[in-house]
């Protein structure tokens, strides 16, 4: 039974030596047979060379390259590819997620789970308005797409089975946490405290958070969509009510006085009009995205498998 662990990391150099250290450690200490699968997503730093240090050092470590930076998901996705294990598991290559949390995974695992969800017990020590954002986040997600997002995180354990399926889907805009939630099959939990981050900083500013939100919001749910009937719907409403005020006004002979009104409608008519735009916007960028077919991630190179063989 292998264990693979997917660690995607963006400048993560100084963490890299210090995390493989302590996964080998652990998992050797436990007898599990394990490898770890590094993805430096487009690094700008020496990640990829500490990736390929350690893989020279030890042959169950292997890593992959981006060409650039896709992003965390791609990362995950590309992770999940070159894993070969049984069961695979997500974490940060910051230690933020607990190891030994993979051993309990494991454990559930072995025990016949097919997803082993961590769930955050504490946000660790983060910045308020980060938290504030993360918050309110998960909050709108969990709405949109019904599920209670709020302590999910990236940090899980998948059967084969899963990343099978998850592998298979052809959408390019993935959102991990609720895709595996989709998925379905029998799910465990376990629940974990946010550790500090040992180097660096977060990799998250709060305007990549929003775009992150707004992306996965509208490739999980169509609502916003459905809104803008609504939206409609209501000014409909509030336009007739004027257009009888307006008539009646002009029976009487008192109309000249109408201006107020004129430009009020105009504000709010135009305004649930350019909200309306943006948001089926999205929906078009989202299908423009989609219908282009581009590859999730380029990878630029792999780990070298003669170097690890020392031949
Ligand atoms: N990460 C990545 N690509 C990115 C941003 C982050 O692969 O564009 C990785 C990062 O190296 C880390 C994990 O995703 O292993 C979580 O990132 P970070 O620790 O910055 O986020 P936080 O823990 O603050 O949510
Ligand atoms: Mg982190």
């Amino acid at each position: 039974m292998l264990l693979s662990i997917v660690l995607p990391a963006y400048n993560e150099e100084q963490n890299i030596p210090n995390t493989v250290k302590v996964l080998t450690g652990m998992l050797t200490e436990n007898a599990i047979d394990y490898e770890l699968v590094f993805v430096s997503d487009g690094s700008r730093d020496a990640t990829f060379a500490q990736i390929q240090k350690a893989a020279a050092e030890n042959p169950k470590v292997r890593g992959a390259e981006f060409s650039r930076n896709f992003g965390k998901e791609a990362a995950i996705f590309a992770g999940l590819s070159l894993a070969a294990g049984d069961a695979v598991v997500v974490m940060d290559c910051d230690l933020q997620h607990p190891p030994e949390v993979v051993l309990e995974m494991w454990k559930l695992w072995r025990g016949g789970a097919e997803v082993v969800e961590g769930i955050k017990e504490s946000r660790g020590r983060e910045s308020l308005a980060h938290k504030l954002s993360a918050g309110l986040f998960y909050k709108v997600m969990s709405r949109l797409i019904k599920m209670d997002m709020n302590a999910s995180s990236d940090f899980k354990l998948l059967d084969r089975k899963v990343v099978d399926v998850l592998l298979g889907l052809p959408e390019r805009n993935t959102f991990f946490r609720a895709l595996s939630f989709w998925a379905g099959f029998r799910r465990e939990y376990v629940s974990y405290q946010v550790q500090e981050r040992q180097f660096g900083e977060s990799k998250w500013s709060t305007l990549s958070l929003m775009k992150y939100a707004v992306t996965n919001a509208t490739s999980f749910s169509t609502l916003p969509l459905q809104l803008v009937t609504v939206m409609g719907m209501i000014s409909i409403l509030f336009s007739v009510v004027l257009f009888i005020q307006t008539f009646v006004k002009y029976l009487s002979g008192t109309a000249v006085e109408g201006f107020t009104t004129v430009i009020l409608l105009i504000l709010v008519i135009g305004g649930f009009l350019m909200l309306s735009l943006g948001v089926i916007g999205h929906y078009i960028a989202r299908i423009y995205e989609e219908v282009k077919g581009r590859p999730k991630y380029i990878i630029r190179r792999i780990t070298d498998v003669r170097q690890r063989e020392g031949t």
